[in-house]
């Protein structure tokens, strides 16, 4: 089969490996029918995430066929068509038991394997261990497009943003970095009826979109320098109920500690790389939560369910389209979303 191959930093190619097969009586193979990129892949290709070997197939996002079984597997046959979940896990250890499935003790205590520790989805076929709970069956109605937003950013907004971030009716709700997550976690804010969304981006696209397509109330560019007191003029002086960070930057998540209202949450949803300055001799006082996470996907049956129901709409998410083989293009484009105006490749068998 052909996959797309990390060659180490900045190295990549869509070439032929061999084909994967059952290896364990609870794995399965899975034909993908539609992939996608995540900012993830990148900063592997940059080479942020060093545990990634020279010769790994990227992607933990698809929807696919099932094409080959072990004897093991009971909730899916061959033949169904289902959404692989980004995290791989087994659902009886310690860990799994309490919800974190992120920490499946069963897959060494790290469930984002797929395009991490084992070959990953960006390729014709791929092997899917502990299938039982990691593929997702695809309702009917759902398009592949939508549903591969399941398999990662639909659940990692939601999970980590608004359910971590306590969204309640009513709540005023700041989301920093309007990116695909970053919208996602909007969209999925609306499920809790919050009064006030606040978008906040420094790209004008981003914020449009967000307003058009994702819930956002309003929108607010952070490259205006006095984009905090703009927030505020929408939320009240004393800050918002909820942030929610979705860049994974230093000054993005330290923005979180002038806006958040006492008693307020902080739900961190990016990825960081550096220390962050945590003034909490101001701070202390506030009684404010601050939460942190691994998305666990225990919502993504969920959120296929509202797409099924049309109670979610994800369409705007998906604003190129490709062939498996024009991967090399697709990563092309998505590197430069900003001038692009790109939020997630579509690519399809
Ligand atoms: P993305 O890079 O597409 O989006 C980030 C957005 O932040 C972009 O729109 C960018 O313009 C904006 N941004 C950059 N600097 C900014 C600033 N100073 N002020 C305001 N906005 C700014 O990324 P994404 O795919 O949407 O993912 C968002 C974050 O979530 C990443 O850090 C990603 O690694 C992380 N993530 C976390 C989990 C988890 O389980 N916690 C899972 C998946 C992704
Ligand atoms: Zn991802």
């Amino acid at each position: 089969m052909k996959a797309l191959v990390y060659h180490g930093p900045g190295q990549k190619a869509w070439e032929e490996i061999a084909d994967p097969h059952v290896k364990e009586p609870t794995d399965a193979v899975v034909q993908v029918d539609t992939t996608t990129i995540c900012g993830s892949d990148l900063h592997i290709l940059k080479g942020d995430v060093p545990e990634v070997v020279d010769g790994l197939v990227l992607g933990h996002e698809a929807v696919g066929t099932i094409v080959e079984l072990g004897t093991a597997v009971r909730n899916h046959k061959i033949g169904d068509r289902v959404v692989v979940s980004c995290m791989t896990f087994e659902g009886t250890c310690e860990y799994c038991r309490k919800g974190l499935t992120s920490k499946c003790q069963a897959v060494g205590g790290d469930s984002w394997q797929l395009g991490h520790w084992i070959n990953g989805t960006q390729a014709e076929y791929v092997h899917t261990p502990l299938a039982d709970l990691s593929l997702f069956k695809l309702p009917e109605g759902v398009s592949d497009a939508a549903a591969v937003m399941t398999s990662d950013i639909m659940s990692t907004g939601y999970e980590i943003g608004v359910v971590n971030g306590k969204v309640f009716p009513a709540s005023s709700v700041v989301v920093i970095g309007a990116g695909p997550v970053g919208l996602c976690a909007m969209l999925t804010a609306s499920l809790h009826g919050p009064a006030k969304v606040v978008a906040v981006d420094m790209d004008p696209n981003r914020l449009e979109v967000a307003q058009a397509s994702f819930g956002a109330t309003h929108g607010v560019n952070s490259a205006d320098p006095d984009w905090k007191d703009q927030v505020k003029g929408i939320v009240g002086k004393d800050g918002a109920d909820v942030v929610i960070e979705a860049v994974g930057i230093p000054v993005t998540l330290e923005a979180a500690w002038d806006l958040i209202k006492p008693g307020g949450y902080v739900a961190n949803v990016g990825v960081h790389g550096k220390p962050v300055n945590l003034p909490i001799e101001r701070l202390w006082t506030s009684n404010i939560v601050i939460t942190t996470g691994l998305v666990n996907m225990v919502t993504g049956p969920m959120m296929l369910d509202l797409l099924a129901a049309n109670k979610l709409n994800v369409d705007a998410l998906a604003t190129h389209n490709f062939k498996l083989d024009q991967f090399v293009d697709a990563y092309e484009v998505f590197g430069a979303a900003a001038k692009n105006q790109a939020l997630k490749m579509i690519l399809t068998r």
